[in-house]
Protein backbone atom coordinates (compact mmCIF):
# COMPACT_ATOMS: atom_id res chain seq x y z
CA UNK A 1 0.00 0.00 0.00
CA UNK A 2 1.14 3.46 -1.14
CA UNK A 3 0.70 7.31 -0.33
CA UNK A 4 -0.48 9.09 -3.57
CA UNK A 5 2.15 11.77 -3.52
CA UNK A 6 5.69 9.66 -3.27
CA UNK A 7 4.60 6.20 -3.65
CA UNK A 8 6.77 5.80 -0.19
CA UNK A 9 5.36 2.89 1.75
CA UNK A 10 2.86 3.30 3.95
CA UNK A 11 3.73 0.47 6.28
CA UNK A 12 7.52 1.12 7.14
CA UNK A 13 9.69 -1.64 8.82
CA UNK A 14 9.20 -0.62 12.25
CA UNK A 15 5.03 -0.88 12.00
CA UNK A 16 5.82 -4.26 10.74
CA UNK A 17 7.57 -4.93 13.75
CA UNK A 18 5.58 -3.24 15.73
CA UNK A 19 2.69 -5.32 14.23
CA UNK A 20 4.60 -8.62 14.92
CA UNK A 21 4.90 -7.28 18.79
CA UNK A 22 1.16 -6.33 19.09
CA UNK A 23 -1.26 -8.98 19.36
CA UNK A 24 -4.89 -8.19 17.98
CA UNK A 25 -7.17 -9.26 21.08
CA UNK A 26 -9.45 -12.06 19.68
CA UNK A 27 -12.62 -12.00 21.92
CA UNK A 28 -12.82 -15.44 24.20
CA UNK A 29 -16.39 -16.61 25.04
CA UNK A 30 -15.35 -18.67 27.69
CA UNK A 31 -17.33 -21.92 28.03
CA UNK A 32 -18.74 -22.78 31.63
CA UNK A 33 -17.29 -25.78 33.15
CA UNK A 34 -18.68 -27.63 36.35
CA UNK A 35 -16.39 -29.87 38.41
CA UNK A 36 -14.14 -29.82 41.57
CA UNK A 37 -11.64 -27.24 41.00
CA UNK A 38 -14.59 -25.40 39.80
CA UNK A 39 -15.95 -25.90 43.12
CA UNK A 40 -13.04 -24.45 44.82
CA UNK A 41 -12.61 -21.50 42.68
CA UNK A 42 -16.28 -20.58 43.56
CA UNK A 43 -15.50 -21.48 47.21
CA UNK A 44 -12.69 -19.24 47.02
CA UNK A 45 -15.18 -16.77 45.30
CA UNK A 46 -17.69 -16.71 48.28
CA UNK A 47 -14.92 -16.68 50.97
CA UNK A 48 -12.89 -13.65 49.49
CA UNK A 49 -16.21 -11.66 49.07
CA UNK A 50 -17.77 -12.57 52.16
CA UNK A 51 -14.64 -10.82 53.90
CA UNK A 52 -14.53 -8.26 51.52
CA UNK A 53 -18.18 -7.09 51.47
CA UNK A 54 -18.86 -8.19 55.16
CA UNK A 55 -15.85 -6.16 56.68
CA UNK A 56 -16.99 -2.93 56.51
CA UNK A 57 -20.71 -3.95 58.25
CA UNK A 58 -19.01 -5.24 61.25
CA UNK A 59 -18.89 -3.39 64.61
CA UNK A 60 -15.97 -3.24 67.68
CA UNK A 61 -16.54 -0.68 69.92
CA UNK A 62 -18.96 0.98 68.28
CA UNK A 63 -16.80 1.74 65.75
CA UNK A 64 -16.23 0.05 62.39
CA UNK A 65 -13.89 -3.27 62.95
CA UNK A 66 -11.85 -2.88 60.45
CA UNK A 67 -11.05 1.10 59.99
CA UNK A 68 -7.98 2.44 57.87
CA UNK A 69 -8.99 5.99 59.58
CA UNK A 70 -6.20 8.05 57.08
CA UNK A 71 -7.19 11.72 58.36
CA UNK A 72 -6.10 10.60 62.17
CA UNK A 73 -3.14 8.25 60.83
CA UNK A 74 -5.06 5.59 63.22
CA UNK A 75 -5.53 2.14 61.37
CA UNK A 76 -8.35 0.11 64.02
CA UNK A 77 -8.57 -3.75 63.45
CA UNK A 78 -10.68 -5.09 65.97
CA UNK A 79 -9.21 -4.82 69.33
CA UNK A 80 -5.81 -3.26 67.96
CA UNK A 81 -5.23 0.22 66.76
CA UNK A 82 -2.21 1.07 65.13
CA UNK A 83 -0.26 4.07 64.97
CA UNK A 84 1.96 5.57 62.60
CA UNK A 85 4.91 4.54 65.34
CA UNK A 86 3.60 0.92 64.57
CA UNK A 87 5.20 0.57 60.54
CA UNK A 88 6.88 -2.52 61.69
CA UNK A 89 3.96 -4.29 61.58
CA UNK A 90 3.00 -3.17 58.11
CA UNK A 91 6.62 -3.90 57.02
CA UNK A 92 6.34 -7.38 58.98
CA UNK A 93 3.07 -8.13 57.33
CA UNK A 94 4.26 -7.38 53.81
CA UNK A 95 7.04 -9.65 54.50
CA UNK A 96 4.96 -12.40 55.72
CA UNK A 97 2.45 -11.79 52.73
CA UNK A 98 5.57 -11.72 49.86
CA UNK A 99 7.55 -14.16 51.68
CA UNK A 100 3.94 -16.64 51.59
CA UNK A 101 3.07 -16.06 48.18
CA UNK A 102 7.02 -17.54 47.10
CA UNK A 103 6.34 -20.25 49.09
CA UNK A 104 3.22 -21.43 47.79
CA UNK A 105 4.54 -20.48 44.14
CA UNK A 106 7.68 -22.55 44.86
CA UNK A 107 5.01 -25.56 45.87
CA UNK A 108 1.82 -25.40 43.30
CA UNK A 109 2.51 -22.65 40.64
CA UNK A 110 -0.36 -19.86 39.84
CA UNK A 111 -2.82 -21.27 42.98
CA UNK A 112 -3.02 -17.58 43.59
CA UNK A 113 -3.07 -16.42 40.25
CA UNK A 114 -5.86 -19.58 39.38
CA UNK A 115 -8.13 -19.04 43.01
CA UNK A 116 -7.59 -16.03 44.76
CA UNK A 117 -6.29 -13.14 42.59
CA UNK A 118 -8.96 -10.34 42.73
CA UNK A 119 -8.86 -10.52 38.91
CA UNK A 120 -9.80 -14.06 38.42
CA UNK A 121 -12.19 -13.80 41.33
CA UNK A 122 -13.76 -10.68 39.37
CA UNK A 123 -13.64 -12.37 36.14
CA UNK A 124 -15.44 -15.49 37.53
CA UNK A 125 -18.36 -13.19 39.24
CA UNK A 126 -18.65 -11.00 35.83
CA UNK A 127 -18.82 -14.36 33.30
CA UNK A 128 -21.45 -15.99 35.90
CA UNK A 129 -23.82 -12.45 35.55
CA UNK A 130 -22.77 -12.31 31.78
CA UNK A 131 -23.87 -16.47 31.16
CA UNK A 132 -27.09 -15.74 33.53
CA UNK A 133 -28.33 -12.41 31.14
CA UNK A 134 -27.13 -13.26 27.58
CA UNK A 135 -26.85 -17.56 27.38
CA UNK A 136 -24.19 -19.71 26.96
CA UNK A 137 -20.52 -19.21 25.10
CA UNK A 138 -22.71 -20.37 21.98
CA UNK A 139 -25.51 -18.06 22.69
CA UNK A 140 -23.39 -15.29 23.20
CA UNK A 141 -21.15 -15.93 19.86
CA UNK A 142 -24.06 -15.78 18.14
CA UNK A 143 -25.46 -12.40 20.44
CA UNK A 144 -22.15 -11.50 19.14
CA UNK A 145 -22.34 -11.87 15.13
CA UNK A 146 -26.24 -10.89 15.37
CA UNK A 147 -27.10 -7.59 13.78
CA UNK A 148 -28.53 -4.67 16.18
CA UNK A 149 -31.49 -5.45 17.71
CA UNK A 150 -34.01 -4.51 20.74
CA UNK A 151 -33.23 -8.08 21.81
CA UNK A 152 -29.46 -7.54 21.59
CA UNK A 153 -29.68 -3.84 22.92
CA UNK A 154 -31.89 -5.11 25.99
CA UNK A 155 -29.30 -8.48 26.86
CA UNK A 156 -26.19 -6.17 26.30
CA UNK A 157 -27.68 -3.36 28.46
CA UNK A 158 -28.52 -5.50 31.06
CA UNK A 159 -25.51 -7.08 31.43
CA UNK A 160 -23.51 -3.64 31.51
CA UNK A 161 -26.16 -2.27 34.56
CA UNK A 162 -25.97 -5.68 36.14
CA UNK A 163 -22.14 -4.97 36.06
CA UNK A 164 -21.73 -1.43 36.31
CA UNK A 165 -24.25 -1.94 39.90
CA UNK A 166 -21.87 -4.78 41.20
CA UNK A 167 -18.85 -2.32 40.31
CA UNK A 168 -20.05 1.08 42.20
CA UNK A 169 -21.11 -1.71 45.06
CA UNK A 170 -17.24 -2.55 44.72
CA UNK A 171 -15.88 1.07 44.97
CA UNK A 172 -18.65 2.29 47.84
CA UNK A 173 -17.16 -1.14 49.96
CA UNK A 174 -13.28 -0.75 48.68
CA UNK A 175 -14.02 3.24 50.45
CA UNK A 176 -15.55 1.93 53.40
CA UNK A 177 -12.34 0.52 54.74
CA UNK A 178 -11.39 4.25 54.68
CA UNK A 179 -14.70 5.74 55.70
CA UNK A 180 -16.94 4.63 58.47
CA UNK A 181 -19.92 2.86 56.95
CA UNK A 182 -22.56 4.85 58.65
CA UNK A 183 -21.10 8.27 57.30
CA UNK A 184 -20.82 6.76 53.88
CA UNK A 185 -24.43 6.30 53.17
CA UNK A 186 -25.31 9.63 55.00
CA UNK A 187 -22.77 11.48 52.43
CA UNK A 188 -24.19 9.56 49.55
CA UNK A 189 -27.58 10.06 50.73
CA UNK A 190 -26.73 13.98 50.72
CA UNK A 191 -24.44 13.26 47.81
CA UNK A 192 -21.87 15.76 50.18
CA UNK A 193 -18.76 13.33 49.80
CA UNK A 194 -15.09 14.02 51.13
CA UNK A 195 -12.72 15.54 48.69
CA UNK A 196 -11.29 11.63 47.90
CA UNK A 197 -14.55 9.26 48.66
CA UNK A 198 -16.01 10.28 45.29
CA UNK A 199 -13.16 9.60 43.36
CA UNK A 200 -12.06 6.25 44.77
CA UNK A 201 -15.78 4.74 44.57
CA UNK A 202 -16.09 5.47 40.38
CA UNK A 203 -12.13 4.70 40.51
CA UNK A 204 -11.93 1.56 42.27
CA UNK A 205 -15.75 1.08 40.86
CA UNK A 206 -14.36 1.45 37.38
CA UNK A 207 -11.43 -0.12 37.50
CA UNK A 208 -13.46 -3.25 38.12
CA UNK A 209 -16.29 -2.71 35.66
CA UNK A 210 -12.95 -2.82 32.87
CA UNK A 211 -10.56 -5.39 34.30
CA UNK A 212 -13.03 -7.73 35.08
CA UNK A 213 -15.97 -7.17 32.15
CA UNK A 214 -13.07 -5.69 29.58
CA UNK A 215 -9.70 -6.20 30.04
CA UNK A 216 -9.84 -9.91 31.27
CA UNK A 217 -7.25 -12.26 30.35
CA UNK A 218 -5.18 -9.25 29.27
CA UNK A 219 -4.30 -8.12 32.42
CA UNK A 220 -3.28 -11.17 33.63
CA UNK A 221 -0.99 -11.62 30.02
CA UNK A 222 0.02 -8.23 29.75
CA UNK A 223 -0.52 -6.02 32.88
CA UNK A 224 0.07 -8.28 35.99
CA UNK A 225 3.83 -7.97 37.27
CA UNK A 226 3.50 -11.37 39.30
CA UNK A 227 2.95 -13.04 36.06
CA UNK A 228 6.37 -12.01 35.07
CA UNK A 229 8.65 -13.14 37.63
CA UNK A 230 7.03 -15.98 39.28
CA UNK A 231 8.72 -18.00 36.64
CA UNK A 232 11.87 -17.86 38.91
CA UNK A 233 10.29 -18.89 41.71
CA UNK A 234 9.52 -22.20 39.72
CA UNK A 235 11.49 -25.51 39.64
CA UNK A 236 10.74 -29.31 37.86
CA UNK A 237 9.19 -30.34 41.06
CA UNK A 238 6.66 -26.96 41.24
CA UNK A 239 3.21 -28.04 40.57
CA UNK A 240 1.99 -27.33 37.44
CA UNK A 241 -1.67 -27.86 35.07
CA UNK A 242 -0.27 -29.84 32.37
CA UNK A 243 -1.24 -32.16 29.32
CA UNK A 244 -0.17 -36.08 29.45
CA UNK A 245 1.54 -35.78 26.09
CA UNK A 246 2.72 -39.13 25.96
CA UNK A 247 -1.18 -40.72 27.03
CA UNK A 248 -2.95 -38.14 24.87
CA UNK A 249 -1.32 -37.94 21.77
CA UNK A 250 -1.89 -38.83 18.87
CA UNK A 251 -5.27 -37.24 18.96
CA UNK A 252 -7.99 -37.87 17.00
CA UNK A 253 -11.93 -38.26 17.11
CA UNK A 254 -13.37 -41.72 17.20
CA UNK A 255 -16.56 -43.31 18.75
CA UNK A 256 -17.32 -43.95 22.12
CA UNK A 257 -17.39 -47.74 21.62
CA UNK A 258 -13.87 -47.89 19.54
CA UNK A 259 -10.85 -49.44 20.89
CA UNK A 260 -8.01 -45.83 20.55
CA UNK A 261 -5.09 -48.52 20.04
CA UNK A 262 -6.62 -50.46 17.62
CA UNK A 263 -7.06 -47.00 16.09
CA UNK A 264 -3.48 -45.72 16.87
CA UNK A 265 -4.85 -42.88 18.81
CA UNK A 266 -4.15 -41.62 22.45
CA UNK A 267 -6.65 -40.81 24.93
CA UNK A 268 -7.14 -37.31 23.59
CA UNK A 269 -10.09 -37.36 21.04
CA UNK A 270 -9.49 -33.83 20.04
CA UNK A 271 -12.38 -32.39 21.10
CA UNK A 272 -11.26 -28.92 22.06
CA UNK A 273 -13.10 -28.72 25.08
CA UNK A 274 -10.15 -27.74 26.94
CA UNK A 275 -9.84 -24.45 24.74
CA UNK A 276 -13.37 -23.34 24.99
CA UNK A 277 -13.57 -23.83 29.25
CA UNK A 278 -9.90 -21.87 29.28
CA UNK A 279 -10.39 -17.95 30.39
CA UNK A 280 -6.66 -17.05 28.68
CA UNK A 281 -7.71 -19.20 25.06
CA UNK A 282 -4.41 -21.01 25.21
CA UNK A 283 -4.29 -24.93 24.30
CA UNK A 284 -2.72 -26.68 27.19
CA UNK A 285 -1.77 -29.28 24.92
CA UNK A 286 0.94 -27.24 22.97
CA UNK A 287 2.59 -27.23 26.79
CA UNK A 288 3.70 -24.44 29.89
CA UNK A 289 2.69 -21.20 28.51
CA UNK A 290 2.88 -18.31 30.54
CA UNK A 291 -0.67 -17.25 29.40
CA UNK A 292 -1.84 -20.04 31.81
CA UNK A 293 -3.16 -18.91 35.54
CA UNK A 294 -3.46 -21.90 36.72
CA UNK A 295 -7.61 -22.16 36.88
CA UNK A 296 -7.89 -25.81 36.16
CA UNK A 297 -11.07 -25.24 34.04
CA UNK A 298 -9.50 -27.62 31.65
CA UNK A 299 -9.11 -30.17 34.11
CA UNK A 300 -12.30 -29.91 34.99
CA UNK A 301 -13.57 -30.24 31.26
CA UNK A 302 -11.22 -32.80 29.90
CA UNK A 303 -12.24 -34.84 33.36
CA UNK A 304 -16.20 -34.91 31.82
CA UNK A 305 -14.60 -35.94 28.41
CA UNK A 306 -12.88 -38.50 29.48
CA UNK A 307 -15.35 -39.97 31.93
CA UNK A 308 -18.04 -39.70 28.93
CA UNK A 309 -15.38 -41.76 27.11
CA UNK A 310 -15.15 -44.30 30.57
CA UNK A 311 -11.43 -43.38 29.83
CA UNK A 312 -9.30 -42.61 33.01
CA UNK A 313 -9.23 -38.90 34.28
CA UNK A 314 -6.48 -37.17 34.96
CA UNK A 315 -5.35 -36.68 30.94
CA UNK A 316 -4.81 -32.85 32.06
CA UNK A 317 -3.56 -32.85 35.77
CA UNK A 318 -1.34 -31.27 38.36
CA UNK A 319 1.33 -32.97 38.09
CA UNK A 320 5.24 -32.18 38.15
CA UNK A 321 7.65 -31.68 35.06
CA UNK A 322 9.80 -34.30 36.62
CA UNK A 323 7.00 -36.89 37.12
CA UNK A 324 5.66 -35.95 33.54
CA UNK A 325 9.14 -37.01 32.58
CA UNK A 326 9.35 -39.89 34.32
CA UNK A 327 11.66 -39.19 37.00
CA UNK A 328 9.93 -41.07 39.76
CA UNK A 329 6.99 -42.63 40.17
CA UNK A 330 4.52 -40.43 40.22
CA UNK A 331 1.88 -41.80 42.10
CA UNK A 332 3.82 -42.73 44.77
CA UNK A 333 6.38 -40.14 44.77
CA UNK A 334 4.63 -36.78 43.82
CA UNK A 335 4.08 -35.42 47.48
CA UNK A 336 7.56 -36.42 48.63
CA UNK A 337 8.94 -34.67 45.61
CA UNK A 338 7.00 -31.36 46.18
CA UNK A 339 8.19 -31.46 49.87
CA UNK A 340 11.87 -30.58 48.92
CA UNK A 341 14.40 -29.16 51.18
CA UNK A 342 13.67 -25.67 49.35
CA UNK A 343 10.08 -25.89 50.53
CA UNK A 344 11.73 -26.95 54.11
CA UNK A 345 13.27 -23.72 53.99
CA UNK A 346 10.76 -21.28 52.42
CA UNK A 347 8.58 -22.72 55.14
CA UNK A 348 11.11 -22.51 58.40
CA UNK A 349 11.65 -19.46 57.17
CA UNK A 350 7.80 -18.30 56.89
CA UNK A 351 7.41 -19.76 60.28
CA UNK A 352 9.86 -17.39 61.78
CA UNK A 353 8.40 -14.44 60.17
CA UNK A 354 4.98 -15.47 61.29
CA UNK A 355 5.74 -16.04 64.90
CA UNK A 356 7.93 -12.73 65.01
CA UNK A 357 4.51 -11.12 63.95
CA UNK A 358 2.45 -12.75 66.23
CA UNK A 359 5.06 -12.49 69.34
CA UNK A 360 5.28 -8.84 68.87
CA UNK A 361 1.79 -8.22 68.47
CA UNK A 362 1.22 -10.27 71.82
CA UNK A 363 3.72 -8.34 73.66
CA UNK A 364 2.63 -5.06 71.92
CA UNK A 365 2.50 -2.49 74.64
CA UNK A 366 -0.23 -0.20 73.61
CA UNK A 367 1.38 2.73 75.79
CA UNK A 368 3.51 5.06 73.27
CA UNK A 369 6.02 7.69 75.04
CA UNK A 370 8.58 10.60 73.50
CA UNK A 371 10.63 12.79 75.68
CA UNK A 372 12.06 15.74 74.32
CA UNK A 373 14.19 18.12 75.71
CA UNK A 374 13.69 21.60 75.37
CA UNK A 375 16.55 22.47 73.77
CA UNK A 376 16.25 26.73 74.00
CA UNK A 377 16.94 26.31 77.44
CA UNK A 378 19.64 24.66 79.02
CA UNK A 379 19.22 25.12 82.57
CA UNK A 380 17.60 27.36 84.61
CA UNK A 381 18.82 28.10 88.52
CA UNK A 382 15.56 28.39 90.54
CA UNK A 383 14.82 29.06 94.12
CA UNK A 384 14.06 25.19 94.07
CA UNK A 385 17.19 23.94 92.46
CA UNK A 386 18.42 24.01 89.00
CA UNK A 387 15.70 23.53 86.09
CA UNK A 388 15.58 21.65 82.79
CA UNK A 389 12.36 21.68 80.62
CA UNK A 390 10.96 18.66 78.35
CA UNK A 391 8.32 18.37 76.30
CA UNK A 392 6.72 14.49 77.11
CA UNK A 393 4.02 12.67 74.25
CA UNK A 394 1.75 9.97 76.02
CA UNK A 395 -0.20 8.35 73.26
CA UNK A 396 -2.73 5.79 74.65
CA UNK A 397 -3.55 3.58 71.94
CA UNK A 398 -4.88 0.93 74.08
CA UNK A 399 -9.44 0.78 73.35
CA UNK A 400 -9.68 1.95 77.41
CA UNK A 401 -8.98 4.72 79.78
CA UNK A 402 -5.95 5.26 81.36
CA UNK A 403 -4.57 7.17 84.35
CA UNK A 404 -0.53 7.48 83.74
CA UNK A 405 1.70 8.72 86.19
CA UNK A 406 5.11 10.22 85.32
CA UNK A 407 8.08 9.78 87.70
CA UNK A 408 11.68 10.82 86.73
CA UNK A 409 15.06 9.19 88.49
CA UNK A 410 18.69 8.81 87.79
CA UNK A 411 19.82 12.27 90.12
CA UNK A 412 19.25 11.82 93.80
CA UNK A 413 16.29 13.85 94.66
CA UNK A 414 15.62 14.83 91.67
CA UNK A 415 11.78 15.77 91.39
CA UNK A 416 9.14 16.27 88.95
CA UNK A 417 6.77 19.54 87.87
CA UNK A 418 4.14 20.06 85.91
CA UNK A 419 1.19 22.73 85.00
CA UNK A 420 -0.56 19.84 83.52
CA UNK A 421 -1.98 17.98 86.35
CA UNK A 422 -0.98 14.17 87.17
CA UNK A 423 -1.66 11.54 87.00
CA UNK A 424 -2.94 12.54 83.31
CA UNK A 425 -6.21 10.71 82.24
CA UNK A 426 -6.46 9.72 78.71
CA UNK A 427 -9.43 8.36 76.73
CA UNK A 428 -8.76 5.59 74.32
CA UNK A 429 -6.93 6.60 70.88
CA UNK A 430 -5.29 9.87 72.27
CA UNK A 431 -2.62 11.98 72.68
CA UNK A 432 -1.24 14.43 75.30
CA UNK A 433 1.45 16.37 74.82
CA UNK A 434 2.81 18.84 77.93
CA UNK A 435 5.80 20.58 79.46
CA UNK A 436 7.17 19.06 82.58
CA UNK A 437 9.96 20.51 84.79
CA UNK A 438 12.48 18.48 86.03
CA UNK A 439 14.34 20.08 89.24
CA UNK A 440 17.66 19.10 90.59
CA UNK A 441 19.55 19.97 93.74
CA UNK A 442 22.91 21.61 92.96
CA UNK A 443 24.41 19.70 95.73
CA UNK A 444 23.99 16.61 94.29
CA UNK A 445 24.16 17.60 90.53
CA UNK A 446 27.72 19.00 90.18
CA UNK A 447 28.32 20.39 86.40
CA UNK A 448 28.24 18.09 83.60
CA UNK A 449 25.51 16.24 82.14
CA UNK A 450 23.36 13.25 83.77
CA UNK A 451 21.62 10.41 81.89
CA UNK A 452 18.09 10.72 83.66
CA UNK A 453 14.67 8.52 82.85
CA UNK A 454 11.35 8.91 82.57
CA UNK A 455 8.85 6.20 84.12
CA UNK A 456 5.19 6.54 82.30
CA UNK A 457 3.17 3.79 84.32
CA UNK A 458 -0.90 3.45 84.03
CA UNK A 459 -2.21 3.05 87.24
CA UNK A 460 -4.43 0.32 86.66
CA UNK A 461 -2.89 -2.11 84.00
CA UNK A 462 1.25 -2.48 85.32
CA UNK A 463 2.08 -4.20 82.07
CA UNK A 464 0.95 -0.45 80.36
CA UNK A 465 4.44 1.16 81.50
CA UNK A 466 7.30 2.84 79.25
CA UNK A 467 10.81 3.90 80.23
CA UNK A 468 12.10 6.59 78.38
CA UNK A 469 16.09 8.18 78.61
CA UNK A 470 16.91 11.47 78.11
CA UNK A 471 19.88 14.20 79.78
CA UNK A 472 19.96 16.72 82.17
CA UNK A 473 22.17 19.17 82.11
CA UNK A 474 23.34 20.99 85.18
CA UNK A 475 25.09 24.71 84.63
S1 LIG B 1 -10.57 -31.76 26.62
FE1 LIG B 1 -9.19 -33.50 26.81
S2 LIG B 1 -9.85 -34.83 25.17
FE2 LIG B 1 -10.72 -32.86 24.69
S3 LIG B 1 -9.20 -31.87 23.40
FE3 LIG B 1 -8.74 -31.27 25.47
S4 LIG B 1 -7.22 -32.77 26.14
FE4 LIG B 1 -8.20 -33.64 24.32
S1 LIG C 1 -4.70 -23.77 30.32
FE1 LIG C 1 -6.09 -24.66 31.83
S2 LIG C 1 -5.28 -24.00 33.80
FE2 LIG C 1 -4.32 -22.74 32.24
S3 LIG C 1 -5.60 -20.92 32.17
FE3 LIG C 1 -6.34 -22.31 30.58
S4 LIG C 1 -7.96 -23.48 31.60
FE4 LIG C 1 -6.81 -22.48 33.20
Amino acid sequence: MTNSFKNIPIKSEASDAADELYEVRKKIQVRSVTGIFATYRWLLVWITQLVFYGMPWLTWNGRSAVLFDLTTRKFYIFGLIFWPQDLIYLALLLMVSAFGLFWWTAIAGRLWCGYACPQTVYTEIFMWIEEKIEGNHVARQKLDKAPFSARKLWLRGGKHAAWLALSLWTGFTFVAYFTPLATLFQETASWNFGPWEMFWIFFYGLATYGNAGFLREQVCKYMCPYARFQSVMFDRDTLIISYDTERGEPRGSRKKSADPAELGLGSCIDCGICVQVCPTGIDIRKGLQYECIGCAACIDGCDQVMEKMNYPKGLIRYTTENALEHAYDEKKGLMSHILRPRIILYTAILAILVAAMIGTLAVRNPLKVDVLRDRNTLVRETAYGLENVYTINIINTDEAVHSFSVDVDGINGIKLASDTKLPIQMTPGSTQKFSVRVIADPAEAKPGTYEIHFKVQALDTPAMSRVEESSFISR
